[in-house]
């Protein structure tokens, strides 16, 4: 498994599968949930609504996996992470259970690629720096490997952060 990081727009990965921030309503929102849904077009949020008028949305810590409309990618994996209040209302198990439901839906689907982008550091104000230590560690924890993950950063301060955890230039 090769694990790297780039610094760039989630939405123009060629990757089997491209990670959405996603919120509980599956219907879209900001950041990069809104940056996925306006690339892909209406055939994604029409999958969300699928998987919405059947489960009723996604929790906090799960994810939920529907075509990738027309970005390169071919899935995209909605995780729904939790939003940082004080540390102690299980923002980091929560976490990292959102990142592990995504590795799990790549072993069912047999992704082989597959990119994140750092779930819940934007508007739901999950700390940088801690919130890189839960990536990192739950993709090289988790029992499947697929052959590539990419940690896609928006800004330098989160590439500089997933650069000194991985150990790269
Ligand atoms: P959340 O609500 O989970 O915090 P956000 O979309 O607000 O989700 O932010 C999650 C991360 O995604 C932030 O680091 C933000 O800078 C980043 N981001 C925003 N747009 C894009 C994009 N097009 N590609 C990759 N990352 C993005």
């Amino acid at each position: 498994m090769e694990i790297s990081v780039i610094l760039g727009d989630i939405t123009k990965i060629k990757a089997d599968a491209i990670v959405n921030a996603a919120n509980t309503s599956l219907l879209g929102g900001g950041g990069v949930d809104g940056a996925i849904h306006r690339a892909g077009g209406k055939a994604i949020l029409d999958d969300c609504v699928k998987i919405r008028n059947k489960q009723g949305g996604c929790a906090v810590g799960e994810a939920v996996i529907t075509g990738a409309g027309e970005l390169p990618a071919q899935y995209v994996i909605h995780a729904v992470g939790p939003v940082w209040k004080n540390g102690r209302s299980q923002e980091p198990e929560l976490l990292q259970r959102a990142y592990s439901r995504c590795l799990d839906l790549a072993a069912t689907h047999g992704i082989q690629v597959i990119a994140f982008p750092c779930i819940s550091t934007g508007i739901y104000r999950f700390p940088k720096k801690e919130a890189a230590i839960i990536a990192v560690n739950t993709v090289r924890q988790h029992a499947y490997k697929p052959a590539r993950v990419i940690f896609v950063c928006f800004d330098q301060e989160s590439y500089a952060i997933y650069q000194a955890l991985l150990g790269v230039q």
